[in-house]
């Protein structure tokens, strides 16, 4: 029988995990053919979350693993797809979200012979204007910018065989970006849509902020984009100065030393030293990137687990 991991992150979920879980089991209940398990990644949660999956965990298709502190999601979802031995596999936001109500079309585009059931949400009425906005812009931009494909309004919520699933995790980047990531590896993807719900219970762990870091995240790691522009910008910046330069010291040539010309000066410093200062901040976003990568350090650390052979996350490409 085959069988299909559904990988759940969670981060302080306590009010709404039980929830989660009964509302998919009634679901997968109903799957025939197919052994169905959970695996439920504790991100080192400061509630009560962590007792409430050992408590699910004790049912037998239910595993949890629980993080030393938290990691993020990224890493959440790499431990579970790591420790996954499912011939596919979903990942599933604790919060109901993503309505379990679809696994089934899932299951049925990979015997299609899809490597992979995508969602995308078709309405994003949950989401605050703002967000939005950003969001939209972000995703045009990174399409244009990368070579990778993120299409707008596409979540985590997926289900991969097995194939792409070994793919995705033999990727050891360790600043992972998934959405990225996901069409970096390619294979043949389904899209169904979905209508966007409102989070069960409990708070959003996103802010403005922290999407706004995200979001650089993606388009840094995924395209080099913004290092050419920054040369680009910056060769037509000097090329200007040198033409200017010239018509400087020939107008001095021939009529002499002229006013002071202050106001140019100062605009042309602080447009210069602003766009260098720029300059350096990109650099510096890639430098960044390439030093936590050779530093190498483990994507997460399991602090307790009911898997028997947990993967740790300082095995590369898949450990064992
Ligand atoms: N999550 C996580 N670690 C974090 C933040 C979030 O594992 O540091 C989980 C969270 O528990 C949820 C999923 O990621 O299952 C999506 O989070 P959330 O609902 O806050 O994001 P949103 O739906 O607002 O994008
Ligand atoms: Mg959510």
């Amino acid at each position: 029988m085959k069988q299909v991991d559904i990988i759940v992150p969670c981060y302080n979920e306590t009010e709404v995990i039980n929830m989660f879980y009964n509302e998919c089991k009634k679901v997968t209940d109903k799957i025939e053919g197919y052994k169905i398990n959970y695996i439920f990644i504790d991100d080192g949660s400061s509630d009560n979350t962590l007792e409430k999956l050992k408590k699910i965990a004790e049912n037998p298709d239910a595993d949890y693993i629980s993080f030393s502190r938290n990691f993020g999601k990224e890493a959440a979802m790499f431990s579970g797809l790591k420790n996954s031995k499912g011939d596919m596999v979903v990942l599933m936001d604790a919060d109901l979200q993503h309505p379990p109500a679809l696994l089934p079309e899932m299951i049925k585009g990979i015997e299609e012979g899809y490597d992979c059931t995508a969602t995308y949400r078709a309405t994003r009425d949950g989401d605050p204007y703002l967000r939005t906005l950003f969001t939209n812009r972000f995703y045009k931009l990174v399409n244009k910018i990368s070579d990778v494909n993120m299409p707008n309004g596409a979540g985590d919520f997926r289900m991969m065989n097995r194939k792409m699933v070994n793919a995705v995790v033999a990727m050891s980047e360790v600043q992972r970006f998934s959405k990225g990531i996901f069409s970096w590896v390619g294979f043949k993807t389904k899209w169904i849509s979905f209508e966007d719900a409102e989070r069960a219970a409990g708070q959003t762990k996103w802010n403005f902020w922290k999407l706004f870091i995200y979001a650089v995240d993606g388009i840094t790691a995924f395209s080099t984009a913004p290092l050419r522009l920054a040369s680009v910008v910056g060769s037509f910046i000097s090329f200007s100065a040198f033409v200017y330069l010239f018509y400087v010291v020939l107008k001095t040539i021939i009529h002499g030393k002229d006013f002071p010309g202050y106001a140019t000066v100062v605009a042309l410093i602080l447009f210069i030293g602003g766009f260098i200062i720029l300059s350096c901040g990109i650099l510096g976003e890639y430098v960044a990137k390439i030093y936590m990568e050779v530093k190498n350090r483990p994507v997460y650390l399991i602090g307790e687990t009911s898997l028997k052979n947990p993967k740790e996350g300082y095995d590369k490409n898949g450990g064992d």
